[in-house]
């Protein structure tokens, strides 16, 4: 709550890169399917935030994102949304894979991995991915350090399209063989610019560079910012692929 759309209108927004989709005004603009148009109605979103009008059409189009953006405009549901819509539209396929000795090590397999600095951003972000998702065949879940991990690992287990993470459980969860990354398609890093400031820099590269996951040629990747200082840019640089810049506002730096 608490946003003025109208104040929002009047903030400058500016985009580079080539053949950047056009903005909508209106979530209904944009084929997301019906599914998830209703549970948009059911959370009371009337219309689309500056970040989402410009980044849902840029991620549904299959381009990788960098956008800069306040606290508060936005942005979870400007990359859920198009995740949530991406994966209904994909194959209803498997996502567990096998782990290397049968019953009980079956690692989780995620279709979409959302990075995040602490566990109340990973838990709000839950709660929204959880809200859009619901009523369809999507599954949800969260690790977050801090907190034992036995109830995350039996969440995994019954099978994870989104998993919503913070860096060092991630790590952790992978080391012991509970998730795999390699059926990451969608990958977003939220708030990267207060998990380089947390120090998390090296695990984000293990998990993104360790040949985990696909490529980025292979997977799609969203970089989501407050600020953009130079250690961001060389994210978006290393992580990034023919890349979409979108920045909301007044961007520090
Ligand atoms: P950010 O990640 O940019 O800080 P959030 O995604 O957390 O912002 O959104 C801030 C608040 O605004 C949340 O309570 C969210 O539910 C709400 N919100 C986001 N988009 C809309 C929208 N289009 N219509 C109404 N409320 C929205
Ligand atoms: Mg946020």
């Amino acid at each position: 709550g608490g946003i003025n759309f109208d104040a929002y209108d009047e903030i400058p927004v500016e985009t580079i890169g080539s053949e950047v989709p056009p903005p909508v005004s209106s979530f209904f603009q944009i084929d997301l399917g019906s599914d998830l148009e209703l549970n948009i109605q059911r959370c009371g979103y009337k219309k689309p935030t500056p970040v989402q009008k410009h980044a849902i059409p840029v991620i549904m189009a299959g381009r990788d994102l960098m956008a800069c953006a306040q606290t508060g405009s936005g942005k979870t549901a400007a990359f859920c949304l198009p995740i949530i819509a991406g994966i209904l539209k994909g194959p209803n396929g498997f996502s567990e894979t096998r782990g290397p000795r049968g019953a009980g090590s079956r690692a989780a397999s995620p279709v979409a991995l959302i990075i995040c600095p602490t566990r109340e951003l990973a838990g709000q972000i839950h709660d929204e991915v959880k809200k859009f998702a619901n009523r369809t065949r999507v599954r949800v879940a969260v690790a977050y350090g801090g907190v034992p991990i036995f109830q995350q690992l039996r969440s995994l287990q019954g099978g994870v399209d989104i998993l919503v993470a913070t860096p060092g459980r991630l790590v952790d969860l992978i080391d012991r063989a509970k998730v795999s990354l390699q059926n990451v398609k969608y990958l977003t890093l939220d708030e990267a610019d207060r998990m380089l400031d947390m120090g998390f820099e090296p695990q984000i590269r293990r998990i993104i560079e360790e040949n985990y996951m696909p490529p980025s040629s292979v997977r799609q990747t969203m970089l989501f910012s407050a600020t953009f200082p130079s250690e961001i840019q060389r994210l978006a640089a290393d992580f990034l692929s023919n890349y979409v810049y979108l920045t909301v506002g007044k961007v520090g730096s």
